[in-house]
């Protein structure tokens, strides 16, 4: 007896050791991190400058072949150093941590042998956001700024070269977007630059100097334009990705546990499934807004027809941003109310008018501080309506109705972005804030949306308008899914596309038409929305399944948010099997 439980006690201890953490490789580890960051910012001086990292601000990234080469000699360098760590070892961060820098490593890799948009995608060379970023940004003196702009400049002409050598077969889209928004890079150095030197007293020769070196960075910015309007492409590449690209893209992009034809399908049935249930109401809101008028037989026209006019209910232009600030404390009130997760009373969110720069772009967004300002803060912006034509204000108060206004808050602060932000900065990781996980992000928030509502959010007199016009909101992420895979894997075409987001999807012309634009310049991302809503809730559904009477929505959902932004599978594998 007593032999068997020493044995037992040496099993115990061999066991705990090969599945317990151990402090030294986790202490490796975080400076391992540590020290691929800082040389990660080497390599991409213009990534660094854009999430506040200045020390490199004076380079500047050449997209030549030598660099692609040294890039790909890096990540598989570091690729063969991340696979030295015992993961077993790690804690769960870390190990969330070595998965998204590992996965890193090997799209990077991909990107430069099998994406190949060096080549095809003209739009990706455009000098324009780092410089911008450097003069418009206050993080240092001007003068401080304008000496890094100065010594990037000298490098314009280089990088300009260099991207022409790369084009090879561009698809007839993306040669347009590139010329179009190289043209309005030119104002940065022909315009913002002059006004900003103007305002420094510096000596002549200086000045002079600068002025020389913004001309030749003016003139290869238009040579470009030039090179790519005299670009002579008889067989140009189509703007599809084609579904063998595609499905490694979504892999690498998403993180998703599933593939992005089960997306497809999953998005086709929730389409179907929305279509039901908005028929269901629209039939049962028929008299109220129709009386005796003859409902129509086909069911989406019938949903249309409601919808519109169950649109025409918003506030007055004026009111937009006042409604917005009066309906936060009502939802935070909510989230405490019905227990749906702990919420820092002593945070509250700050709403600001819309900076300049971002005028006219959304109604309303969530600014998050970078990874290297830890202590700042995270701003709702809402943009006024001031300026704007009767008639685009009208449009747009349309679809922010009274009850979408609502949803979109929810979306972008409560309990959506700014909350899941708010438990994210709990347990900071450098690598989660600079490779998060997009689907989880945008995921959480298409969450938020649904949970609110299946709480009994809106459920006033008018609970079928409010679950209505959710749908509607919801079928349009959907939508988005099934329009970017459908497009880039399945040869959908324009017709589709505009009947798929008009006719079944109930947007206006116009909208459908940006959408149309969007989803062939760029590709995948339309997806994350949709992936990230589609596997939280299947997530959710095992947990509830898993911890039988012990489950609590609250605890879910805060456990799930303690992860950080990581890809959801891996959140999953954190999760699920743990008793
Ligand atoms: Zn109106
Ligand atoms: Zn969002």
């Amino acid at each position: 007896m007593k032999k068997y439980l020493i044995l037992s006690l040496v099993l115990l201890s061999v066991l705990n050791s090969c599945n317990s953490t151990s402090d030294k490789e986790n202490n490796a580890f975080e400076q391992y991190k540590n020290s691929f960051i800082d040389s990660l910012w080497k390599l991409y001086p213009d990534w660094a400058t854009s999430v506040g990292y200045h020390n490199y601000d004076s380079l500047m990234y050449i997209p030549s072949t030598s660099q692609r080469e040294k890039e790909k000699i890096f990540f598989n360098k570091q690729l063969n150093q991340l696979q030295q760590f015992d993961y077993s070892k790690l804690s769960e961060t870390n190990k969330i941590d070595y998965k998204i820098v590992e996965n890193f490593f090997q799209y990077s890799i991909w990107q430069i042998e099998q994406y190949k948009s060096w080549e095809w995608n003209p739009a990706d060379y455009n000098v324009g956001s780092t410089f911008y970023y450097i003069l418009s940004e206050n993080y240092a003196t001007l003068r401080d700024r304008i000496q890094n702009f100065y010594k990037r400049l000298k490098d314009v002409p280089t990088y300009y070269e260099a991207a022409k050598q790369n084009i090879k077969n561009p698809s007839d889209v993306h040669l347009k977007l590139a010329i179009s928004q190289n043209e309005g890079t030119l104002s940065i150095f022909e315009t913002s630059l002059k006004d900003s030197l103007n305002t420094l007293t510096l000596n002549d020769s200086m000045k002079n100097d600068f002025l020389k070196r913004n001309e030749d960075a003016i003139n290869a910015i238009k040579s470009y334009i030039r090179f790519l309007q005299n670009f002579k492409n008889e067989h140009p590449r189509s703007f599809r990705l084609g579904a063998t690209l595609y499905e490694d893209k979504f892999k690498y992009e998403i993180q998703s546990a599933y593939t992005a034809d089960e997306i497809y399908q999953a998005a086709l049935n929730r389409k179907k499934y929305l279509h039901e249930e908005m028929g269901k109401l629209a039939r049962q809101l028929w008299k109220k807004y129709f009386h005796d008028a003859q409902m129509p037989n086909d069911t989406l026209l019938l949903i249309r027809k409601v919808i519109d006019t169950i649109s025409v209910q918003h506030v007055k232009p004026e009111d937009f941003k006042s409604e917005i600030e009066r309906q936060l404390p009502l939802q935070a009130d909510f989230v405490r109310k019905k227990n749906l997760l702990y919420m820092d009373p002593n945070k509250p969110l700050k709403v600001r008018n819309e900076p300049g720069f971002m005028a006219g772009v959304a109604g309303a967004s969530m600014s998050s501080p970078g990874p290297y300002e830890k202590n700042g803060t995270s701003y709702y912006n809402v943009g006024t309506l001031d300026g704007w034509s009767a008639e685009k204000a009208e449009s747009y108060l349309r679809e922010y109705n009274k009850y979408v206004l609502q949803i979109l808050n929810i979306h972008e602060a409560i309990p959506g972005h700014y909350v899941q932000l708010m438990f994210s900065n709990q347990s900071p990781s450098i690598i989660k804030s600079i490779l998060g996980n997009g689907a989880m992000i945008e995921g959480w928030a298409v969450y938020a949306e649904y949970m609110m509502m299946e709480n009994g959010y809106g459920n006033g007199a008018d609970s079928a308008e409010f679950w209505l016009m959710y749908y509607k909101w919801n079928l349009r992420t959907v939508c988005n899914a099934i329009l970017d895979i459908g497009v880039h894997t399945k040869n959908m075409s324009e017709a589709e596309a505009l009947d798929l987001l008009t006719r079944q999807a109930f947007q206006q012309q116009a909208e459908a038409e940006g959408k149309w634009n969007r989803v062939q310049v760029t590709n995948v991302q339309l997806t994350s929305y949709f992936t990230g809503f589609y596997e939280i809730l299947q997530l959710r559904e095992a947990y509830q399944k898993e911890k039988k009477e012990k489950y609590s929505l609250k605890e879910f959902n805060e456990t799930f948010l303690s992860f950080g932004s990581a890809p959801i599978k891996y959140i999953r594998e954190m999760m699920l099997g743990k008793d």
